[in-house]
Order: C-alpha cells, then sequence, then structure tokens
C-alpha cells in the first residue's frame, strides 16, 4: 500500500506542458510583408533584438553610435589574421622572439569573447556568472580537471589585473589565440622546461606584455588600419541596410551623434566607405550624425573630464566647446567626456540610447557614469543562433533527459522512504511481525532494495548521457570553448555581463530598421525559481 502511495504522488513530478505561441494569420503575414517586414509577426531570430530591460523607442531623443563593431562590422578572419601577423611582425622584428613563430598556424577558434587568461601560469580560463572555471587551457593544451580545481575553485579567485587580463572585444581575440599557441612553443622547448616554475611564470607574464604592447603599437601606428584602409571591401562588413536605418531614425525625428575611439582619418575613410553617396538626401556620412566625437578616448570619456574640442574638417582643433553652441549637423570635435556631449545635445541622459559593443568601454562604464540607456551590438550572436537552431533537436532530447533524471531521483527518495518506514514499522509493531509472515517481510524490503539499485543504475546512465550529449552541444558552438553566452547552464560570464549592463542586444544596427522607431521593446518577466511552472 505504502508503495502504491508513493508511486502514486512520484507521478504529480511530471512535467506540465506550456501554451505554445500562437502563429500570424496569413493575411497578417501578407501585411507585414507589405511593410518591408517578411514571413512573420516577428524578424528572422537571428536579426531579431533582444530584450534585457524595457525600452520604449517612444521616450529615445538622441541615439548614439560606436563606430569599429558596431556601425562598421569587420570580416573577423580576415581581421584576426591581420591583427596576429601585424602583432607578431612586432614581437619578432622589435622583442627578439623567434622567426620561427611565423610557421605557427593560426588557429581562430582557440579563443572567444569573456576568456580570462592567467598571465603567469599561461592559461586561458571560461568561467560562469559564479566565476566558476568550467574550462581551462593551458596554452592549447586542456588543464586536468585536478589541476583546474586545484587552481580556481579551491580558493576564491580574485581576478586581479596585475595576474589576469579580460578579452572582452573582439579585436583582442587575437592576443588570446597567440599567447596560447606562443605558451606551446614555450613549452616545447627543453631548455623552458628546465627552468624552474617562477621563472617560467615570468616568461609567460612576460610573453603577455609583449603581446599586448605590440597589438596595442599595430593599432596606433596604422599598421593595421594602413592594410584596412588599402582594401576596405575586404576588411569591412558592407551592410545595406545601414543608412536606410540611420535614415528613419533621423526621420522619426531623432537626432544622432557618433562617439569613436578612433581617430578622425580612419572614422573618415570607414563611415564614407560605409555611408557616402547611398541616400539622396545626404551630402556625406557626416550629415547623418549631428555630433561627431572622434578620438573619444573610452572608457575615460565616461569617468574623467577631458575637454571637448572642435574639430576642422581638416582634423585642426578649433576650441573647446562649451555646450552654448547652436545646433548644426555633422559637428566635429574630439576628446570630451559625458557630460560636456549631454550638454551639447541639451538634454536628459534618460534620453539617449548608445549603441556600442565593448561591454566595459561602452556598455559598463556608459551605465555606471550616466543614464543612457544601452544597445549592444554582439557580432557572433547570428552565428550562436544559427547554431542554437542546429542543436534544437539535441537540446529536446537534453531537456527530456533532465526530466527524467529529476523524475527518477524523486522515485528513489520515495523508495528510500518507503524503506525506512517498513523497518520502522516492524520495529514500532511487534504484531505486525506477528501477522506478516517474516518471508514477505523480506521479499518487501528485497523488492525496494533491487527497484532502488535499478534507480541508481539508470540515474548514473543518463548522468553519463547529459554529459555526452551536453559536451557534443557545446562543442558544436565551437570546439574548445562552448557558447559564447552559456557556460553548462548557467549564463557565462560574458553572458552575464550582457545580461547586467545591456538594455537590449542584437546583432546589427540595421536588425532595428525592422521595427518601428517608436517600438516598446518589453523584456520577458523575470522568475525567481519559485515562480516557474515546475
Ligand atoms: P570604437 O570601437 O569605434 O570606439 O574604436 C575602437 C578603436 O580602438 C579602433 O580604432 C581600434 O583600432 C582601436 N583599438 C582596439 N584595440 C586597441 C589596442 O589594443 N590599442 C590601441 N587601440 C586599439
Ligand atoms: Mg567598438
Amino acid at each position: 500500500m505504502i508503495i502504491s502511495e508513493i508511486l502514486m504522488s512520484a507521478d504529480e513530478h511530471s512535467p506540465t506542458t506550456l501554451a505554445v505561441e500562437p502563429l500570424a494569420s496569413e493575411l497578417h503575414n501578407q501585411l507585414l510583408t507589405s511593410l518591408g517586414r517578411g514571413g512573420g509577426l516577428a524578424p528572422e531570430k537571428t536579426r531579431r533584438v533582444f530584450v534585457n530591460r524595457h525600452l520604449r523607442m517612444d521616450h529615445i531623443e538622441v541615439i548614439g553610435f560606436d563606430m569599429d563593431y558596431t556601425l562598421a562590422l569587420y570580416n573577423q578572419p580576415r581581421l584576426e589574421s591581420l591583427s596576429a601577423a601585424c602583432t607578431l611582425e612586432k614581437m619578432i622584428t622589435r622583442r627578439g622572439y623567434p622567426e620561427a613563430l611565423r610557421q605557427l598556424p593560426y588557429d581562430a577558434r582557440r579563443a572567444i569573447r569573456g576568456l580570462v587568461v592567467d598571465r603567469e601560469r599561461g592559461n586561458i580560463l571560461k568561467m560562469d556568472r559564479y566565476g566558476y572555471v568550467g574550462r581551462a587551457y593551458h596554452g592549447t593544451q586542456p588543464l586536468p580537471r585536478v589541476e583546474r580545481r586545484k587552481l580556481y575553485r579551491e580558493q576564491l579567485l580574485r581576478i586581479l589585473p596585475s595576474h589576469y587580463a579580460w578579452i572582452d572585444t573582439l579585436f583582442a581575440l587575437p592576443e588570446a589565440v597567440l599567447f596560447a599557441q606562443i605558451v606551446d612553443f614555450f613549452d616545447a622547448d627543453p631548455s623552458f622546461a628546465a627552468l624552474s616554475s617562477e621563472q617560467k611564470s615570468s616568461r609567460y607574464s612576460q610573453l603577455w606584455a609583449d603581446i599586448r604592447e605590440s597589438i596595442d603599437e599595430a593599432h596606433r601606428d596604422e599598421s593595421i588600419k594602413r592594410v584596412i584602409k588599402a582594401d576596405m571591401a575586404s576588411y569591412i562588413i558592407d551592410d545595406p541596410d545601414l543608412p536606410a536605418t540611420l535614415h528613419r531614425f533621423r526621420s522619426a525625428g531623432k537626432r544622432l551623434f557618433l562617439l569613436t575611439n578612433s581617430g578622425l582619418d580612419y572614422t573618415q575613410a570607414v563611415m564614407s566607405y560605409l555611408l557616402d553617396k547611398r541616400l539622396p538626401g545626404y551630402s556625406s556620412w557626416r550629415s547623418y550624425f549631428d555630433v561627431i566625437v572622434v578620438d573619444a578616448k573610452k572608457p575615460t570619456f565616461f569617468t574623467e573630464k577631458a575637454p571637448l574640442l572642435a574639430l576642422d574638417p581638416d582634423g585642426q582643433v578649433r576650441g573647446e566647446l562649451d555646450g552654448h553652441e547652436p545646433p548644426s549637423r555633422g559637428r566635429l570635435c574630439q576628446g570630451g567626456n559625458v557630460q560636456a556631449l549631454d550638454r551639447l545635445l541639451g538634454l536628459r541622459g534618460d534620453r539617449v540610447l548608445y549603441i556600442g559593443d565593448h561591454i566595459y568601454g561602452d556598455m559598463y562604464r556608459a551605465k555606471r557614469a550616466s543614464v543612457w540607456r544601452t544597445a549592444m551590438i554582439i557580432q557572433e550572436l547570428e552565428d550562436e543562433l544559427l547554431q542554437q537552431r542546429l542543436v534544437e533537436e539535441q537540446l529536446q532530447k537534453l531537456e527530456a533527459l533532465e526530466r527524467t533524471r529529476h523524475r527518477v531521483e524523486a522515485e528513489l527518495r520515495y523508495e528510500q522512504l518507503l524503506g525506512q518506514r517498513l523497518r520502522r514499522l516492524t520495529q514500532d509493531d511487534p504484531q505486525l511481525q506477528l501477522v506478516t509472515a517474516e518471508a514477505q517481510l523480506e521479499q518487501a524490503h528485497e523488492e525496494i532494495h533491487k527497484r532502488s539499485e535499478a534507480m541508481r543504475t539508470l540515474i548514473r546512465q543518463t548522468d553519463d548521457d547529459l554529459d555526452r550529449l551536453e559536451l557534443q552541444i557545446e562543442q558544436a558552438f565551437n570546439p574548445f570553448w562552448g557558447p559564447l553566452l552559456k557556460a553548462a547552464a548557467e549564463n557565462s560570464r560574458f553572458g552575464q555581463q550582457v545580461e547586467d549592463f545591456a538594455c537590449v542586444y542584437t546583432s546589427r544596427v540595421s536588425n532595428f530598421l525592422q521595427y518601428a522607431p517608436f517600438q516598446h521593446f518589453r523584456s520577458p518577466r523575470d522568475h525567481l525559481p519559485h515562480e516557474r511552472v515546475y
């Protein structure tokens, strides 16, 4: 009797089916197609704007844009190879690194955004939102589980800039890849292997510093930009919808500004490639914007008080802007700070939407230092979403396995409870022992034991299947690091930062074209675990 009661109550834990989203009617689809939306109620998923916090576009009066990796998306494989080649060139010719490094085949899959470099140990880590290190490599070699736990779990991991570096922009991916590959190169050298661990640490740290300084120089001395400017079409993705997107915002009465760390010369080259001679009514790229700020020096643009300088079109400084200048289109400025820009625009900061790609320099700092609303451009998102679609069947299987595990665990708990009850009953009530044949009691105990063992075996098998499937799914995204925004069942550290600092996020600026300029972007309701259906 007890068994059946227990098993019946276990049924209560079976999953509940949720309502399915209604499909758009044919007529509705036709209307949307005629409006240029095409196909369905919402834009194609890879081109959607995803919402962390409500954003009412009708409340937004000014929209600001970062340039690199925001308005200008790069052909990532080409830019990475170029950055890596320029960096290696400087390391070999200026810092005495061996020529043989030129032979290393560059493997772009070795880095994704959000990784952390442990400079002294030659390791690269991926963390989840709680700082748990789920994946770690020494150079390109997986760090054994025991070592990973010892180094990154047994004590509270404090990510000090003196020991660790974040890979938080797409510009920085080559730094992590080169670091991993050159750590391998060092390790393979017998004279390096003979060094003490302190000596090795200092060589790994020095390697990181050399890579960082070399790539920094390659950005600043134009080695990278010179090549891009000579062949824009190979390095910059020409998005034909970009001019129309900016025009749509302007037609809806919004003012636009550009806020970039790039200098005037490079900004001029990139923006005119993307915007000049595209739409009638815009004499040049500058006329899309009310204010253009170059050399903005973000993140300190948000934290310090550098003067906002007026520039001539040839780049000469004309003097400091005090914020009382009459409005004008295409005003060129340099440097400055967030308050000075708010003054020049003459409005409250919460009426500004700022669109950028850098989680620290654009999103975090803008959120901390101002009340600007934020939108983040995540260029990788389109690939991530396509991949997610490809593994959909496996994801469903994963969920089904998780539910099975949950159910069998519940059954096992009841079985254990049953065993305890049976033992207690026979102890407390000697009469029961008299009226129930000893053989019958033994059989009941035996039955419970057998069923429990079968359930334990099933749990172990399900766990193995889960591990295998989870790995398969993760590796489909990136064979070494898994998905960008998730780490196993949690948000990755990067994913969490996106959730914390970006009001909305999407893969490219022109995705906004699919929404009305007065769109009310609504976030899904937050649910704590106790509010979930099952
Ligand atoms: P933004 O994204 O439009 O603000 O511009 C980013 C600028 O920073 C581009 O001009 C890049 O070349 C530059 N940049 C990226 N990484 C580095 C670096 O490590 N050192 C110096 N400049 C960099
Ligand atoms: Mg940028």
